[in-house]
């Protein structure tokens, strides 16, 4: 899709303005809190999110303001659109004058991609964060999978109560076979579904990595959790995973194997990046993802996002912020910056710069 036209009132610190972006490349810089990631917190809104920061809705309201509001002009599935969007105390979407009684709604016809400062945990952080970016994105490509997220997390409460309970019950141990039946056949599923996605990302990820690198450094991606997948005897692996875990469960009142503790191996060069990569391989790493993320959506929906990119260069070499701002075409992209010398990279599209919530077009020269 692209965003012809993007009109915000009462945004946060954000004056009033109509921002005409270019179809392609959008570079907003200035000092710290300017109003940068307010912006692409606006873009982002509009598909129907919640903001990635975790505010809550009221707080995107200007200071001593009762609502906002967000209008779009956009064009997508080959038609000219129009969203609009008021934030206050009655929530009123319209998308091409009919209303939507939920922002989910909006997902498919406007939608986007984000990459913000937070997501570098995606290489950095713990398993949960991976679990829960190939999750998310199961959930926006395939409506059925949250009911098997749900069921699948129901079994695994039951079985945890019931591991906890046998200490004062040990009767009670033949229930665990059922639990563990249903964890092993839906978590058989589950298993297969990330594997699958898994598959899917990549080829994306790797090539935009590779690129990014200067055509130096192999980006690898492995589910820890593929040899569970249903089409490869998941459930009968599953099952006796969680026979053989039943003495330490049992000591320690939860589950200790299954999808719930997959995850998603990030190699570069074939050593794990998490582990042993620097700030910038890290950096590259986590926005090849959602980079990646951004292809299969497009695959899917036969459309592509808009690309969100907050606060991305720092610890990017010259040459790999030269290969952000100048190598990609056909999509549009807004990203935001502080250093000045970055946007100076930029050959084509438009930069804006932010001081104290206004928006000021720059010249860019090529
Ligand atoms: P940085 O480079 O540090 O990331 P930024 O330009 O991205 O900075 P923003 O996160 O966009 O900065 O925030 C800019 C300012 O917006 C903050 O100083 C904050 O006080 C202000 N702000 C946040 N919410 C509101 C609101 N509801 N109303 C008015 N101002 C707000
Ligand atoms: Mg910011």
């Amino acid at each position: 899709m692209t965003v012809q036209e993007f009109h915000f009132c009462n945004w946060r610190n954000l004056q009033e303005t109509r921002l005409i972006p270019d179809p392609e490349m959008n570079v907003f810089y200035g000092d710290n809190a300017q109003g940068k990631t307010n912006l692409l917190e606006a873009l982002w809104m509009c598909s129907g999110a919640k903001s990635f920061r975790g505010a809550k809705e009221n707080e995107l309201i200007g200071f001593h303001q009762k609502s906002a509001k967000l209008t779009m002009d956009f064009i997508s599935h080959g038609r000219e659109q129009r969203l609009e969007y008021k934030f206050g105390e009655k929530k009123e979407i319209l998308l091409n004058g009919v209303e939507k009684k939920s922002a989910s709604e909006l997902f498919g016809t406007v939608f986007a991609v984000v990459f913000a400062p937070n997501h570098l945990g995606l290489v950095k952080d713990g398993p949960a964060v991976r679990r829960q970016f190939m999750d998310f994105a199961l959930a926006r490509l395939k409506p059925t999978f949250q009911n098997l997220e749900e069921q699948y997390n129901r079994a695994l409460d039951q079985r945890n109560a019931l591991l906890r309970e046998l200490y004062h019950a040990p009767g009670m141990e033949g229930l665990l076979d059922l639990w563990e039946d249903a964890l092993a056949r839906l978590g058989s599923t589950y298993a297969r579904q990330r594997q699958k996605y898994v598959e899917k990302l990549t080829p994306f990820a790797s090539r935009f990595y590779y690129e990014l690198s200067g055509q130096k450094e192999e980006l690898g991606l492995t589910y820890d959790g593929a040899e569970f997948s249903s089409d490869c005897g998941g459930y009968e692996k599953l099952i006796e995973q969680l026979k053989e875990s039943r003495a330490t469960d049992k000591k320690l009142g939860y589950t200790t194997v299954g999808p719930h503790r997959h995850d998603l191996d990030i190699t570069i060069n074939g050593i794990s990046a998490r582990t042993f990569g620097s700030q910038g391989q890290q950096r590259s790493a986590a926005l090849s993802l959602k980079m990646a993320e951004a292809e299969v959506l497009s695959e899917y929906f036969d459309e592509k996002p808009i690309i969100l990119l907050d606060d991305v260069m720092s610890e990017l070499d010259s040459s790999r912020q030269d290969y952000l701002l100048n190598k990609f075409s056909g999509r549009q992209i807004f990203i935001t910056c502080c250093d000045p010398a970055s946007v100076l990279r930029l050959k084509q599209g438009k930069c804006f710069y932010i001081e104290q919530g206004e928006l000021c077009e720059k010249t860019v020269e090529a």
